[in-house]
Order: structure tokens, then sequence, then C-alpha cells
């Protein structure tokens, strides 16, 4: 994903941001969120 496709999922409904990165959203994913940027798992 590149770095603009996270400016753009700004409009939408407020993510979680990365706790390592801090700038970075994480991706959803059905069972868990995730940073590409440093790798870091959020388990729901
Ligand atoms: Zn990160």
């Amino acid at each position: 994903m590149s770095r603009a496709d996270y400016y753009d999922d700004e409009g939408e409904a407020q993510k979680n941001q990365c706790p390592r990165c801090g700038d970075t959203f994480l991706a959803e994913h059905s069972d868990r969120e995730h940073c590409g940027k440093c790798g870091y798992t959020e388990w729901k």
C-alpha cells in the first residue's frame, strides 16, 4: 500500500494508528489489524 493510500483513508471512519509508528494506520483484517510499515499486529 502506498503512502497516499493512507491519507485517502482519513475521510472514512477513524482507524487505529500504529502505537509504534504513530503516523501509520493499521490495516483492517477480519480478525486483526496490521501495520504494513513495522509489522505490528493487534488481534481483535
Ligand atoms: Zn507500525
